[in-house]
C-alpha cells in the first residue's frame, strides 16, 4: 500500500495533506524516515510508524478502550457536558469510511456520571452486532447505592424487575452485594439507565456507577480516567 494511503486511511487527513507530511519528512515508518509518499509499504496489523513524532498503529480498523470519566458524555454533540470524543486523538476521529470522515463511534452508551469501561470502533458490522439484542455480551456494574443493602433486594434482581417502558421483566445475570452500599452486577442486555432503574425498582438508589467489565475484558488498573488503548486483535475475537 502506498504510504500516503496508509496515513490517510489512518485519519491523518487528505490524501494530499499526508503526501505533504512524508515529503516533508514527519514520517517514519518502524523507526525509520520515508519520503516518498508514493513508496510501497507492506501493511500489517499494528504496523508501526509515526506521523510528527506521534506514535501510532496500523489498523484496518480501530477497536478501542476508553476510560470514561465521569462529566462526559457518550455523544458527537454534546448537550451539556464535554464528549467523550475529545478525549480521543484527531487521527481516531478523523478516519475515513468509503470517503466520508467518520471515526470511531462508541459500542452503546454510558451516562454522563457513569464511569469505567466503553469500547469504541469504526466497525460498523461490529457495532451493529453488540449492540443486537440476540447479543448477550455480559457486563459488569459496580454501582454505590444510597441505602444500604439487603438480601431481598439483591434476590429480586436476580428473579426480575419490571421497568416502565416494557412489562417484561428484567433480571440481572448476577448479583452480589459486595460491600453495605456496594452493589456488582450483570446484565446481559442494554436498556436506557437499566442499572439505575432497576435499582430504583427494588427501593434503593444508585449513587454511583462504574462498568469494570464486559466479556472478559476488564478494564485495566493501569489505564488512568480519560485515557484509551487499542484492543488486541484476540480481545476483539472474545467479543464476538
Ligand atoms: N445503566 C445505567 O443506568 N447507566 C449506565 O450508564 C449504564 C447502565
Amino acid at each position: 500500500m502506498h504510504l500516503q494511503d496508509i496515513l490517510y486511511s489512518q485519519g491523518f487527513g487528505t490524501r494530499r495533506v499526508c503526501a505533504g507530511l512524508i515529503q516533508q519528512g514527519f514520517v517514519t515508518v518502524n523507526g525509520a524516515q520515508v519520503t516518498e509518499a508514493g513508496m510501497d509499504i507492506p501493511v500489517s496489523e499494528g504496523l508501526p510508524f509515526s506521523v510528527q513524532g506521534t506514535a501510532w498503529e496500523y489498523h484496518e480498523k480501530a477497536y478501542v478502550l476508553l476510560n470514561k470519566p465521569a462529566g462526559t458524555e457518550c455523544s458527537q454533540k454534546p448537550s451539556t457536558w464535554p464528549s467523550i470524543y475529545t478525549l480521543l486523538p484527531s487521527p481516531l476521529r478523523l478516519r475515513p469510511n468509503k470517503g466520508a470522515v467518520q471515526g470511531v463511534q462508541a459500542i452503546g452508551r454510558l451516562d454522563q456520571d457513569t464511569t469505567g469501561l466503553l469500547l469504541l470502533t469504526d466497525d460498523g458490522q461490529f457495532i451493529h452486532r453488540m449492540g443486537s439484542p440476540k447479543h448477550h455480551v455480559p457486563k459488569v456494574y459496580e454501582a454505590t447505592v444510597k441505602h444500604p443493602l439487603d438480601d431481598a433486594q439483591v434476590q429480586k434482581l436476580l428473579d426480575g424487575v419490571v421497568l416502565d417502558d416494557d412489562p417484561k421483566p428484567v433480571r440481572a445475570a448476577a448479583c452480589e452485594a459486595v460491600g453495605p452500599l456496594h452493589l456488582r452486577l450483570t446484565l446481559t442486555e442494554g436498556k436506557y439507565h437499566q442499572v439505575k432503574r432497576m435499582v430504583a425498582a427494588v427501593g434503593n438508589r444508585v449513587e454511583g456507577l462504574h462498568r469494570s467489565r464486559i466479556g472478559s475484558l476488564e478494564l485495566p488498573d493501569s489505564l488512568a480516567p480519560g485515557q484509551w488503548r487499542w484492543l488486541g486483535a484476540d480481545e476483539v475475537e472474545t467479543l464476538r
